[in-house]
């Protein structure tokens, strides 16, 4: 299908945007000069990697306060750039920043697309919102906003991700036309706050010319991927403490959970035998118990029990597990499951339904392999 022109079909969004567009934090006011400050829209578009703005302004505030520039981020130690990460999720994020931080440090900022992508963490969206917003490149930038926006009104059918390469250079004439910056942010506003999963047609400024709209075909298009069912697993969650100790897994250096630290967990089934074992095994002083909770990741949905054990005297630390001071809890970083556990430690207990099985727990919390 032959597609109209970018510059002309898209050239309302730029007197729209102007009246429309949001005021944030990181937005510079001048949107036809380069980014007066490139780091700020690093941090935002790693921020904003799938998580809504509403939530990302707080954060973005607080980290610029503490690490106002690159060099600043490069520096900082991993534990303190996770404890402000803190509630963000995907902590693989702040790691990645500070590692493009560093190579800005070390090299400066890159000039063009080809070597944004070097940048750690910078994938082909945000190499090319970068090179967009931050220096008035021609590229584009197509995140999930834009995607939909562009299928609906080019009326593409299948996933729009496949026609990505064609999509960007169709993009091209429209982004020198009406200026990188503006036209990228334009887009991206339009997908954020008019051509939303359910649209609002009649305020959008593209509607006379959207195929989408034109056939009636908004809840169609773009074609939703099939997302893969969650695995659904059930957890006792365990604060273990003695002494003023805490139990606690120490940071992973690699994968989805390096750089936080973790409650020990135990499968909820395996340890129901345990069930009707004395009720204070081990030299156990005080356990206490919360109302459960789910916890929602993209591939899988925890139902999580917590518990919390106060021991006489600590027992070695099983494997991968070590006892941490308790003055240290606070400023070390969790991810928001363990966080949360962290925070009923400070609410009193709730009475439980079903006695936890704790002589089966403990055992197999002691003789992990
Ligand atoms: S007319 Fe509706 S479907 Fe088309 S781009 Fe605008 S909001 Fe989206």
């Amino acid at each position: 299908m032959l597609w109209p022109g970018s510059a002309a079909l898209l050239a309302p969004l730029a007197p729209w945007f102007d009246e429309a567009r949001r005021v944030l934090p990181w937005r510079a006011l001048d949107l036809h000069a380069p980014h007066p400050d490139p780091y700020a829209v690093l941090v935002s578009e790693l921020m904003l990697q799938q998580t809504q703005v509403a939530t990302v302004i707080p954060f973005f505030q607080r980290w610029m306060e503490r690490f106002p520039d690159a060099s600043t981020l490069a520096a900082a130690s991993e534990d303190e750039i996770h404890k402000l990460w803190e509630g963000l999720g995907y902590y693989r994020r702040a790691r990645l920043l500070q590692g493009a931080a560093q190579g800005v440090v070390k090299d400066g900022w890159p000039k063009d697309l080809e070597n944004l992508l070097e940048l750690p963490g910078l994938g082909p969206y945000t190499a090319a919102a970068m090179a967009s917003i931050a220096f008035q490149l021609p590229e584009a930038a197509l995140d999930g906003n834009a995607f939909r926006v562009l299928a609906r009104l080019l009326g593409i059918e299948e996933n729009p991700r496949k026609s990505a390469a064609r999509l960007r250079e169709w993009l091209k004439p429209g982004l020198r036309t009406h200026g990188p910056s503006l036209l990228t942010q334009a887009i991206m506003e339009l997908g954020a706050t008019v051509c939303t999963p359910s649209p609002r047609c009649a305020k959008c400024p593209l509607a006379s010319d959207c195929e989408a709209r034109r056939q009636d075909a908004t809840d169609r298009i773009p074609a939703r991927p099939q997302r893969p069912v969650p695995r659904e697993v059930s957890l006792w969650l365990l604060a273990v403490q003695s002494k003023g100790r805490w139990l606690l897994h120490p940071p992973a250096a690699h994968g989805l959970l390096a750089g936080l630290w973790r409650w020990p967990a135990l499968a909820f089934e395996t340890t129901l035998e345990g069930a009707a074992e004395e009720p204070h095994p081990f030299g156990l002083a005080e356990a206490r118990t919360w109302p459960g909770w789910i916890q929602e990741y993209s591939h899988r949905r925890e139902h999580i029990h917590p518990l919390a054990l106060q021991f006489e005297a600590p027992f070695p630390a099983p494997k991968d597990l070590i006892w941490l001071d308790a003055s240290e809890l606070e400023a070390i970083p969790m991810g928001r499951r363990d966080q949360r556990l962290q925070e009923l430690l400070r609410t009193p207990p709730a009475v439980c339904d079903e006695a936890p099985p704790l002589a089966g727990l403990l055992r197999l919390l002691q003789s992990r392999p």
